[in-house]
């Protein structure tokens, strides 16, 4: 299709997009928000003044599903005044629910899926033209972005999708079904988008993916993560690369030799644990025990000096006795990761692990959860305490949010976040900064000059 017939001949004026989930999601907006200003179209955060509203979903947990039902009901009113609003539902809860949505809420216009990104401004023109209630849910073949318009919220640090989809079918997971099969974007395609991100002065690199060290399975071409990485390394102008989320399975040592090699590959890796119990480990189908992934801290800490790990972390999965939980606050305690994304289990349906028999009580899952985010904090708080006193490069991404006079906030190549006072004009730089105290989430430096 060319260019031409991607634009509207009477284009409505303003869309609201609310965007819920993931970095992937928030990669997949500024893609949606890019092509729709390409198309004639502002973004407005005022709903009531909008001609389009788009919801780009999340399934991940129950709960986030609930709220953008509930978000879809309230906009039943504003649709009830404004026949002619289009209200399109869009990313993973929209592949997963599908039809379910249109029989929840008949008002909505069009729902489509993840893989549907690039066709979005055929997707819209085909409502305007009358098509109602259509699903544009089919997964493509192959992934890529190319010519692809994008708004990217940030001037200083970029998300890249290098994959998208998963293989792994983890019990818990609806991903596997939501964004498809393991799909990588070709490596010239990632060099040259961060060639040009480098030309417009972009610091930062976040190269995303479901799974990201498993990049490069089902191209033509030879290539692994390790290798991408090596290669963005060379490229000119970008200060520091960073990545989520890895595999454990897929952790391998080259990859650990690039960190370690790589001089902007930033010293912070996130490895999803999951649990601490290899009964849990083997039911969740992680494919990894515990050994396994201590061994790959332990080669990850004996060859990076002052890497930063972070985890995610799930507590009350069907099955977890009591046991099984002390084996995680134990590994916690022997690996004292950085920080850790705590969850409780949640019920995904059409998932193995829904079906599981000896699901655990939420007040069971809520004393799990607080419990180990008490430890989680204490580790914090004693890895942090350590860095007072240390000189350590900081990217200044933004004013702080508290409401200090020329207080600002950026993070350090392990990913903490550092607070100091500075002009406005350091946004966007490196900066140096004395680190003087510190707590559990944050470090508070003094501007080196
Ligand atoms: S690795 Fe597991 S948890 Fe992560 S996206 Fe794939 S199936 Fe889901």
């Amino acid at each position: 299709m060319s260019k031409e017939s991607k634009t509207y001949k009477n284009p409505p004026k303003k869309v609201y997009i609310r965007t819920f989930g993931c970095q992937m999601n928030v990669n997949d907006s500024e893609y949606i928000i890019g092509q729709l200003e390409q198309s004639g179209y502002s973004i407005t955060g005022d709903i009531l003044k909008s001609d389009l509203i788009l919801l780009n979903t999340c399934c991940v947990r129950a709960k986030v599903e609930q709220k953008i039902y509930s978000l879809i009901g309230k906009i039943k009113k504003i649709k009830e005044n404004n026949q002619n609003i289009i209200l399109g539902i869009c990313g993973c809860m929209a592949q997963k629910e599908k039809e379910n949505i249109f029989k929840r809420a008949p008002y909505v216009d069009l729902i489509f899926g993840p893989s549907q990104l690039n066709n979005l401004i055929e997707i819209v023109n085909s409502i305007k033209s009358g098509k109602k209630q259509s699903i544009f849910c089919n997964n493509t073949t192959c992934f890529n972005l190319k010519d692809i318009p994008v708004k990217r919220e940030s001037k200083i640090s970029a998300w890249i999708q290098i994959m998208r989809g998963c293989n792994n079918y983890c019990s818990y997971c609806v991903v596997p079904y939501t964004r498809g099969p393991e799909q990588s974007r070709g490596v010239s395609e990632i060099l040259s988008e961060v060639e040009n991100l480098a030309q417009k002065n972009y610091k930062e690199i976040f190269l995303l993916g479901q799974n990201v060290n498993s990049y490069g399975k089902n191209l033509p071409e030879s290539i692994t993560f390790s290798k991408l990485l090596k290669l963005l390394n060379n490229t000119n102008g970008i200060n520091r690369i960073r990545f989520i989320t890895s595999h454990p399975k897929d952790f391998n040592f080259d990859l650990i030799k690039v960190i370690k090699n790589g001089d902007k590959v930033c010293e912070h890796i996130h490895l999803p644990i999951q649990s601490g119990s290899d009964k849990i480990l083997k039911i969740m189908n992680r494919e990894y025990n515990v050994n396994q992934y201590k061994s790959i801290i332990k080669e990850i800490r004996k060859n990076i000096n002052n890497i930063s790990i972070t985890t995610d972390v799930m507590v009350g999965f069907p099955g977890e006795t009591e046991n099984d939980f002390l084996d995680t606050l134990n590994t916690f305690k022997e690996i004292e990761f950085d920080d850790a994304f705590t969850f409780i289990y949640s019920n995904r349906e059409n998932t193995i692990a829904s079906l599981m028999p000896n699901q655990v009580p939420l007040q069971v899952k809520k004393e799990r959860l607080w419990r180990l985010i008490d430890l989680q904090k204490e580790i914090s708080t004693t890895i942090n305490k350590k860095l007072e006193g240390e000189i350590l490069e900081v990217l200044v991404d933004k004013k702080s949010i508290k409401n200090i006079p020329n207080q600002l906030s950026g993070r350090t190549k392990t990913n903490k976040t550092v607070v100091f006072i500075g002009e406005e004009e350091l946004v966007g730089q490196l900066v140096k900064a004395k680190i003087i105290k510190s707590d559990t989430w944050t470090l508070y430096g003094e501007l080196v000059k």
